[in-house]
């Protein structure tokens, strides 16, 4: 298995209880190593066009709401496939859903407030770290 990387988000409802130190921690015990990371306020412009893809869904004004409602932490982890690793510690979108020893399961408090973002594959990896990262930000 190659080393990759991918992108994730500290969503607002975790950095607001002070979760940032202990989700990082969960994501490097998974074998996954920060090699970008900034705290950011986004902006409506920035989140409508990161979930661009859930347009159509009933949730998504909610979800641009939340994801400026308070800062977030945006990273880019490396490890050993990278994006399957990462979507496996983070546990099911909904936390009812989450299996003991992911970071939604410890720390989400709703299916919208589920504590991080993780790209789904190695394509939207590449386009979600461009979104948010220059190439001298990164640093592995
Ligand atoms: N979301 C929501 N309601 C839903 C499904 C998703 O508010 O019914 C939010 C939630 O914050 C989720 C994000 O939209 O993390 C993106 O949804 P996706 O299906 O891509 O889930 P993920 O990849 O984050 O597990
Ligand atoms: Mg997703």
């Amino acid at each position: 298995m190659a080393v990759t990387r991918t992108f994730s988000i500290i969503k607002p409802d975790a950095t607001r209880r002070n979760l940032t130190g202990a989700v990082t921690k969960m994501l490097e015990e998974a074998g996954l190593r920060v090699v970008a990371s900034k705290r950011i306020q986004m902006s409506e412009d920035q989140a409508k066009k990161f979930y661009e893809v859930h347009a159509e869904r009933p949730f998504y004004g909610e979800l641009v709401a939340f994801m400026t409602s308070g800062p977030v932490v945006v990273q880019v982890l490396e490890g050993e496939d990278a994006v399957k690793r990462n979507r496996d510690v983070m546990g099911a979108t909904n936390p009812a859903d989450a299996e003991e020893g992911t970071i939604r399961k410890a720390f989400a408090e709703s299916i919208e407030a589920n504590s991080v973002h993780g790209s789904d594959s190695d394509e939207n990896a590449a386009t979600e770290i461009a979104f948010f990262f220059s190439d001298d930000e990164i640093v592995g």
